[in-house]
């Protein structure tokens, strides 16, 4: 018989001890307020916050509290069912028309979140022997969308339309789909989507775009990063988040009316799942219309983005070249970028540092997210104790 494997208990405990070892163990922060600016941990103190996606303030806006009651008593809590069983609404149907219209497409799917969107999506449009190209830099979730699909998977360098062009000139797969982030969750920049258009119409690929970023900040009225652009194309599939600008849970993929059928045909995350509650449906439906209504927010988060990079020009640190609410603040450091972090948290100030492998080595980060709840004080708060960190550094 061969020697005795070790005990898998035994391994896990070894392994937890070497994430803690290597500083890589992941703990929550637990909260005892809603998601705003101002948060209240459970221990009973405050911070302010700079980490949410909550881009316009929208999580916790008493219109949206009011419409996901009215939800809640119109009908209950639960779909009971999948969407394909008995679990679809007419506030399902109306978010998905509305959400349609107001992107530009000809029809919408709802999915309960992004991860399961993309999950779901990039399966159903390629498969084995097919390929798939991607931004080094793009959300996890559209990786594993990449492996579950089993096409090969080609990853470029962030940006790089250029090595793009290469590898889909070198390929021979019969299908083919260009993943990019509209906004990219780390660096805050936007992809350059026509560019990535102009080569899946010329390589005959889909081009599937995650807006988890862009959708309510960028575009007329919020419309998102296509928008922002101004870009139209039948190989153009939109992905938006709902749990970040729109302030509530779930998803959406944007399409000609065809590629949707097939989504709900054939995308497994969709099949096999429970239906979003109804009265989320129709929250969302009011989150669109403050979305759409929200010039307002997005002129003041835009002045609280232009103060905080006119504030923090620094000797050593640095803001990446971002014009979104994603403004990180590079370090360099590993270890200092945690100083940082934990002297500013002291200061009543949480910013999350993020750190290799999440970002290249050498360029660990405070990601600064900024929202329309914010004020122009709590970004002079945070600016001002930067400024002090960085000259009391060494
Ligand atoms: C947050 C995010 C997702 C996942 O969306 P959820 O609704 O939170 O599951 C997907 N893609 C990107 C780029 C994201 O930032």
């Amino acid at each position: 018989m061969p020697a005795e494997a070790p005990d898998p208990l035994d391994a896990l405990t070894t392994d937890l001890a070497a994430l803690d070892a290597a500083g890589l163990r992941r703990r929550r922060r637990i909260l005892a307020s809603p998601c705003a600016p101002a948060a209240t941990l459970a221990d009973g103190s405050t911070r302010v916050a700079f980490c949410s996606n909550d881009y316009l303030g929208l999580a916790s806006d008493p219109a949206l509290i009011d419409a996901a009651r009215a939800g809640a008593a119109r009908w209950g809590v639960g779909s009971g069912a999948a969407h394909l069983v008995s679990g679809h609404t007419v506030a399902h149907d109306a978010l998905e028309a509305r959400l349609a219209a107001f992107t530009g497409f000809d029809a919408a799917l709802c999915f309960t979140t992004g991860y399961m969107a993309n999950i779901g999506v990039m399966p159903a449009l390629v498969g084995r022997g097919d390929a798939v190209f991607a931004d080094r830099l793009n959300h996890a979730s559209l990786v594993d969308g990449a492996l579950l699909s089993r096409a090969d998977l080609h990853r470029y360098p962030h940006g790089d339309v250029d090595a793009l062009a290469r590898q889909l000139t070198a390929s021979s797969a019969p299908r083919k789909l260009i993943v990019s982030d509209g906004v990219f969750s780390m660096d805050g920049d936007i992809a350059p989507l026509p560019r990535l258009l102009e080569l899946a119409e010329t390589h005959k690929a889909w081009l599937l775009v995650d807006d988890a970023h862009g959708f309510g900040v960028l575009g007329p009225q919020g419309r998102g990063s296509l928008a922002h652009f101004g870009l139209r194309s039948p190989r153009l599939i939109y992905m938006g988040t709902l749990g970040k600008a729109a302030g509530v849970a779930g998803a959406f993929v944007a399409a000609r009316a065809d590629v949707i059928d097939w989504l709900l045909n054939k995308a497994r995350s969709y099949i096999f799942t429970t239906g979003a509650p109804p009265l989320l449906a129709d929250t969302l439906l009011a989150a669109v219309d403050l979305i759409e209504q929200g010039d307002a927010r997005r002129a003041h988060l835009s002045a609280l983005i232009q103060r905080l990079r006119n504030g923090l020009t620094l000797r050593r640190w640095h803001l990446m070249p971002s014009t979104t609410p994603i403004q990180p603040l590079v370090i360099g450091d590993n270890h200092e970028a945690l100083a940082v972090a934990r002297a500013l948290d002291e200061a009543g100030l949480w910013v999350p540092a993020i750190r290799p492998p999440t970002v290249p080595k050498g360029s660990a980060r405070l990601r600064i997210t900024l929202s329309a709840a914010h004020t122009i004080e709590q970004v002079d708060r945070l600016v001002s104790t930067l400024r002090r960190l960085e000259g009391g550094a060494p």
